[in-house]
């Protein structure tokens, strides 16, 4: 390495290193393009604290506040005005409180609830907690990490909320006649919208969801304005924040997810018209159940970007006969098999999505086929790979042109309904007993209905085995 540069590096790392030094001391200081950012002492309201720079005007530090056992910030000594009275729950798994009711509190203007009570930290506000509760403000500390449903339904008074960086999961605000805006933190670690979250608020319009969030459950805005209001939409399509929440009855066809989105939402498609291909942008982390209406959609091309992390189990379940199927290499979670035509998730070698051209072998290592893995696919035969086990719901609903199909010995477990629609079945051969099979259908609920009228065949190693006694 040349020198001159290795001690510029060098000089930079040191650099790096004060600066994340001073950015964590107590006096605040920051390091800024050789200018150390310095205040005398922190601003601050009832959810955050922040510094300005004396020097240059900046805002350097911006965050929740830090609670002590005494409600007091750490940092800043702003201390809770606790509303007195509310009700409270001990989780004794995790020795935190949650907080359950309103209590003896009443109609209180500003809920404050406390970060600790008893000496234990407040991380969860219940189920309903505060259903129809009238006061116009909540403050909700930095130790809550789950809001449960309903817990704040119907507080009809409720105009706008910041939700603290700490919370992962939130279900909490439907049906709220007056919520205009909620608001969540740059650091938010919020990962999980429960179903309804924010759903019959009529005049909700503001909502900046963090990139973050891996999961939003369906229902997540419906009738909110955000909803209703179709200047929130684009082309057909809701958006909030960087994720894909709906699409409307003129979105059909081959359509196309905006580029930035990290997440699309489950049920995104649900009142889509004919969408026959939808393309995944680069920026995608998860992909939620976002077809599962079950409306037959003749799909025929899915292609997983590399950032992909995510895919629901029933994410393509309407798609019925895919031609191609592929996933941009470099994906860590997701493979297709190195060209085999098929969807495969890396860590647990299950077959999510196969197509009319998947080409499999044992030396593939498949376990698993996941949900209506080859619904609707058009092959007239079809070799279930030896080591596979087990074999999810509906592995061949639809496959109309399917006559024979030969099922392993390693298999396990069959699917409810995995034959459903296969008309012109003939011959499932079983590579093991009949006593095998009998063993395995046993077990396995459910697994030729829809398919009790088609006359086909099962044939194993040692004769011809009787279908499903029931
Ligand atoms: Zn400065
Ligand atoms: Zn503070």
């Amino acid at each position: 390495m040349n020198k001159r540069l290795f001690c510029g590096v060098l000089a930079l790392s040191i650099c790096l290193t004060l600066g994340l030094a001073a950015c964590g001391n107590e006096t605040g200081n920051n390091e800024n393009g050789g200018h150390v950012h310095t205040a005398d002492s922190f601003g601050s309201d009832e959810d955050i604290h922040w510094k300005v720079c004396t020097d240059c005007g900046e805002k350097f530090i911006e965050e929740d506040h830090k609670y002590n056992g005494s409600n007091t910030c750490t940092e800043c000594g702003y201390t809770i005005p606790e509303t007195a009275g509310l009700e409270y729950e001990l989780n004794e798994e995790t020795d935190t409180y949650s907080v359950e009711g309103i209590g003896t509190a009443g109609d209180v203007e500003t809920l404050y609830i406390p970060a600790y009570h008893d000496g234990k930290r407040v991380t969860e506000i219940g189920y309903g907690a505060f259903f129809e509760c009238t006061f116009t403000a909540v403050k909700i500390p930095s130790t809550v990490e789950r809001i449960e449903g309903a817990a704040f339904t119907e507080c009809n008074a409720l105009t706008e909320v910041k939700i603290p960086d700490s919370v992962t999961f939130s279900k909490a605000f439907g049906g709220n006649a007056l919520l205009k805006s909620v608001t969540f933190g740059k650091n938010s670690k919020l990962e999980t919208l429960g179903k309804g979250s924010f759903g019959y608020c009529p005049e909700l319009t503001s909502v900046n969801l963090p990139d973050g969030v891996r999961l939003i459950e369906d229902d997540t805005f419906e009738e909110s304005k955000i909803y209703t209001d179709k200047s929130f939409w684009t082309d057909g399509i809701l958006y909030v924040g960087n994720h894909m929440i709906a699409t409307d009855e003129t979105v059909s066809g081959k359509v196309t997810v905006r580029e930035g989105t990290k997440t699309i939402a489950e049920a995104a498609f649900q009142d889509s018209g004919d969408v026959t291909e939808v393309v995944l942008p680069e920026s995608l982390v998860a992909l939620h159940d976002y077809i599962h209406d079950m409306t037959k959609r003749e799909a025929k091309s899915v292609v997983i970007p590399k950032g992909v992390e995510i895919i629901g189990s029933n994410a393509f379940s309407s798609f019925y006969g895919v031609d191609h199927i592929s996933v941009e290499s470099g994906n860590a979670f997701y493979n297709d098999g190195n060209g085999a035509n098929c969807l495969i998730e890396t860590a647990t070698n299950k077959l999510v999505l196969g197509s009319n051209d998947t080409q499999l072998t044992a030396a593939m290592g498949i376990k698993e086929f996941g949900y209506f893995a080859f619904r609707g696919c058009n092959f007239e035969s079809f070799t279930i790979p030896d080591g596979v086990t087990k074999l999810e719901v509906a592995t061949f609903a639809g496959c109309a042109n399917l006559k024979s199909v030969e099922i392993p010995a390693s298999v396990t477990e069959l699917g409810y309904e995995m034959f459903s629609e296969c008309d012109k079945l003939q011959n499932v051969v079983f590579k093991g007993s009949v006593n095998d099979w009998k063993a395995l259908t046993e077990k396995s609920e459910g697994w030729d209905d829809g398919a009790q009228e088609i006359a086909f065949t099962i044939t194993c190693n040692d004769g011809q085995a009787p279908r499903t006694e029931r």
